[in-house]
């Protein structure tokens, strides 16, 4: 077996399609080398390794010592240097590289093949004594704490100390002999903790590293990541061995990440940071504050790149357009340039705001890097709420507390903590948080999760914080370094303001603005590439896309979001109403048929105005009403005090009314006096209900001319005896309210499937039905037999320990759900070809159910307003 591929110098065995084998970096450092970029040479050790690893208790196969040898051989000829030569040592970087990107997860050794001699032969080669030492003890720093284990404090204690005998304050005041002595109370301080001397053999180091590496994968961190991100576990990550490059050679050297577009807004402009005179991992670490590389993007004080280092600037110019040229996508790139000459160390497509997606998508299809198709490919349905999610209302009145860097856009508002765990644990308890940081790390991730929004005191917008945010999703402020966090106190002040743990705060991650208090918000605009690239979707998407709404508010917002319709109006929340709950109760109180209908005629009035409202607002689009279907125990009065005062309302005694709903109270509503079943035994309120649909839609009809054709949907049918007899009942009301008013309407009934058994029966159901929308809430709970009031109880401990893959309330269970959907498909369309099929219950704006709804050949989904522009792209997905 293969199990290392060689890349840069003239010979590249890997390729940008091999990242599962190779990981990302590894991948696209062999497919940068062979497009022609300055790539040091390397090798990479494969994910199969890893895997290899694992399953033979941390050992490696047997032929991967002598593949490691041949490569780095060959890196060895390409450098004209040699591992652990004391003239001309090589060193090299060891780093982690899974399939799709990890920030930060795992670790990393630089400056490797460095010891007592070859630190001299640095030094000489460089001519630079200072720098040598300075490598060496970085080295022994990164390779104690991630190889040997050794806490990274106490390294810091060994600097701090040679500072305080020096009397110098900061790093750049240590010349070559302070990092001596600090590489010698290094090396004693390691053989104490670790009771062996620091290993001087390279080849003992590499292998040290590359079992590090792998090691990482199982880390806390990576699980915690993975888990968030649904990696699997068997992925594996591969090692990239590198020969290392100096960004810290001196001024003529630099560091730097940047992106090829904007990552925050998708602009098309070279955005990025850098810093002369430093290290791989000091941009990312927050330490030193870097700089923009356009001048047109820096400030007054900072240097960008392109004044300070014009040539290795220009040169970055082209590759970035090389790179956005092969890869068709943004690329967020790592570079070094070792005295005033460009390497590439990364490329990979680079992490986006879901507004940066949406631009960056659009604007390649108009530069024609990508076509349209490619372009709705791209962005995921998902990343839209983002967009769709409220701003500060810029009227709203607020109180400045500090400005940090726009990390990550949206605003947020919620009560202060200061730790990830504490955001965890009152995020869990339904609070909104905002989680403060003076930065973060890969620790940190379960409490940046839960947060609402997160703000940094330190780092900039390539910090951990802000690239993580972004990814999540998450408002986040960086680098507010006017703003002092005091962990112990529980404090936070900025400006002579003292903030507790517990206050409220307000960010705005498009400005970098934090304010005291809750600010008010709006709800978003929606830009001119969100039209352009919905429209795109629509011209793709055979699935229609229907809304779940009753009131004015939402069919208009959802109208907005481009629905084609409502799906599902469920008419029992237009009872929720406080003018009309008393009519409600009056209406299930009552004992005879005479006290219903006198309830009844109350809320025909109520129910009329609501139909005409929505047929207006629907304007020719099709409306689907579903007839009364109250769970009861969402309508009962509960407690003494309410009953009272239903029994006032109604006139009744209190002992009457206790009584009636002791009578009516079930042990399993959901399974209850629910759906047709009220229809069934109380016709009268189905028949109210039909009257205000026909009667509002002939209003309509005279009114504009333009009849709405009214879906009647009837819920819960498990017989088609159910469907038959109220069938017969709309229509009766139908032919009663077309005689009164001498006008007719087309109107369709229809009925959901939400029991097994209507599932199973739909062929008989179908024959009086014009259409199936399909309940899957309901189904769902009826086909697992797990309540959909009760689950979340449990159910979360299911899908942590993946007991089950996800919660099928929220993605539809394909196999068992899903089987059920397809067999009433297929035997509804056996006995009418044309029978409509749509879905109505939460998973019509989940992606992943939608594109199983595209499969089973439905018609529609219908989902919840703010869901609409996902399911429009999500449908367009699932057609392409
Ligand atoms: C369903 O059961 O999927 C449905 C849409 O109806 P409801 O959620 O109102 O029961
Ligand atoms: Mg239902």
């Amino acid at each position: 077996t293969k199990w290392v591929y060689s890349f840069g110098a003239g010979h590249n065995e890997g390729r940008a399609d091999m990242r599962n084998l190779l990981g990302g970096k590894g991948a696209n450092l062999a497919e940068m080398a062979s497009i022609g970029l300055p790539v040091p040479p390397g090798f990479t050790v494969t994910t199969e390794v890893c895997t290899y690893y694992y399953a033979h208790k941390h050992t490696y196969p047997e032929d991967l010592r002598g593949q490691v040898s041949e490569a780095l051989a060959r890196v060895e000829a390409a450098v004209g240097a040699k591992f652990g030569d004391t003239h001309k040592p090589l060193l090299v970087s060891v780093r982690s590289g899974a399939r799709v990107s990890m920030p930060g997860m795992m670790d990393t050794v630089l400056n490797l093949g460095l010891n007592d001699a070859t630190v001299d032969g640095l030094a000489a080669a460089s001519g630079d004594a200072r720098f040598a030492w300075d490598s060496y003890r970085r080295f022994i720093q990164m390779f104690g704490s991630v190889v040997l284990g050794v806490d990274h404090h106490r390294f810091e204690e060994i600097i701090e100390h040679v500072k305080l005998d020096k009397g110098a304050t900061e790093d750049t005041e240590l010349d070559a002999t302070d990092w001596h002595r600090v590489v010698a109370g290094y090396k004693d301080m390691v053989e104490e903790v670790t009771g062996k001397p620091f290993p001087q053999d390279p080849h003992q180091q590499l292998w040290g590293a590359i079992g590090a590496v792998f090691g990482s994968w199982m880390n806390p961190r990576a699980n915690t990541y993975r888990r968030l991100h649904d990696i699997p576990a068997d992925w594996g990550t591969a090692v990239n061995v590198q020969a290392m490059v100096f960004g810290n050679m001196g001024n003529d050297c630099a560091t730097g990440v940047c992106f090829t577009r904007d990552p925050s807004t998708g602009e098309n402009v070279f955005y990025g940071e850098y810093l002369i005179n430093a290290q791989g991992e000091d941009v990312v670490a927050g330490i030193r504050t870097p700089q923009p590389m356009a001048k047109e993007r820096s400030k007054p004080g900072e240097k960008s790149m392109e004044e300070a280092m014009p040539g290795a600037y220009a040169e970055l110019v082209q590759v970035r357009a090389t790179l956005e040229k092969h890869y068709r996508d943004m690329q967020d790139i790592e570079f070094t340039v070792q005295q005033n000459k460009l390497y590439m160390l990364q490329t990979r497509n680079g992490k986006r705001t879901a507004a940066a997606s949406l631009k960056i998508a659009v604007d390649m299809a108009r530069e024609g890097l990508i076509d349209q198709t490619e372009a709705v490919k791209r962005v995921d349905p998902k990343a839209l709420d983002q967009l769709l999610h409220p701003t500060l209302d810029p009227k709203a009145p607020r109180k400045s507390l500090a400005k940090g860097l726009p990390a990550s856009p949206g605003a947020a508002c919620g009560v202060v903590v200061f730790s990830a765990d504490e955001a965890e644990t009152r995020a869990a308890k339904g609070e909104a948080v905002i989680l403060v940081r003076i930065e973060t790390s890969p620790e940190d991730i379960h409490g940046m999760h839960a947060a609402k929004g997160i703000l940094t005191t330190r780092g900039g917008m390539t910090s951990h914080a802000a690239v993580v945010a972004r990814g999540m999703g998450r408002p986040c402020v960086a680098g507010a370094g006017s703003i002092t966090v005091d962990y112990a106190q529980q404090v936070l002040s900025a400006g002579g303001q003292r903030v507790q743990a517990g206050e409220t705060i307000t960010l705005d991650g498009a400005t970098g603005e934090v304010f005291r208090g809750a600010v008010a918000m709006i709800e978003p605009k929606l830009s001119g590439d969100f039209a352009t690239l919905m429209e795109w979707a629509d011209g793709v998407r055979k699935l229609k896309v229907r809304t779940n709404a009753e009131t004015p508010l939402d069919a208009e917002t959802a109208r907005k979001f481009g629905a084609e319709g409502i799906g599902l109006c469920r008419t029992e929340h237009m009872f929720f109403d406080p003018a009309r709950i008393g009519a409600v109760r009056q209406m299930i109180m009552a004992e005879t048929e005479t006290g219903r209908r006198a309830a009844l005629s109350r809320l025909l009035p109520f129910q009329r105005q609501d139909f005409v409202d929505l047929f207006r607002i629907m304007a020719g689009l099709p409306v689907t009403i579903r007839l009364l279907d109250p769970p009861l125990h969402e309508f009962l009065p509960h407690s003494a005090e309410e009953i009272e005062e239903v029994a006032a309302d109604l006139g009744a005694d209190v002992a009457a009314m206790q009584r009636r709903v002791t009578e009516l109270s079930e042990a399993n509503p959901m399974l209850g006096h629910r759906g047709c079943r009220l229809g069934i035994t109380f016709p009268e309120i189905y028949e109210m209900q039909a009257r205000a649909i026909f009667e509002a839609a002939v209003a309509i009809g005279k009114e504009t001319h333009k009849a709405p054709v009214p879906e009647i949907m009837i819920p819960l049918v498990m017989t088609k005896r159910e469907l038959e007899i109220l069938r017969a009942l709309v229509d009766k009301v139908a032919q009663e309210v077309f005689a009164e008013t001498g006008y007719h309407i087309e109107y369709l009934v229809g009925t959901m499937i939400e029991l097994p058994r209507a599932a199973l029966t739909a062929d008989a159901i179908a024959e009086s039905a014009d259409f199936f929308s399909f309940g899957t809430n309901d189904l769902t709970q009826t086909v697992f037999g797990l309540s959909r009031d009760d689950a979340g109880k449990f159910l979360p401990y299911y899908t942590e320990k993946g007991i089950l893959p996800k919660d099928p309330f929220v993605s539809i269970d394909v196999d068992g759900v899903g089987a059920l959907v397809e067999i009433a498909a297929e035997k509804g369309r056996k006995v009418k070809a044309d029978l409509k099929l749509g879905i109505c219950g939460e998973h019509g704006g989940d992606p992943a159910s939608i594109h199983f709804c595209g499969k089973a050949g439905l018609d529609y989904v219908s989902c919840s307003p703010y869901r609409v522009p996902i399911a429009r792209l999500a449908a367009a997905q699932a057609a392409l």
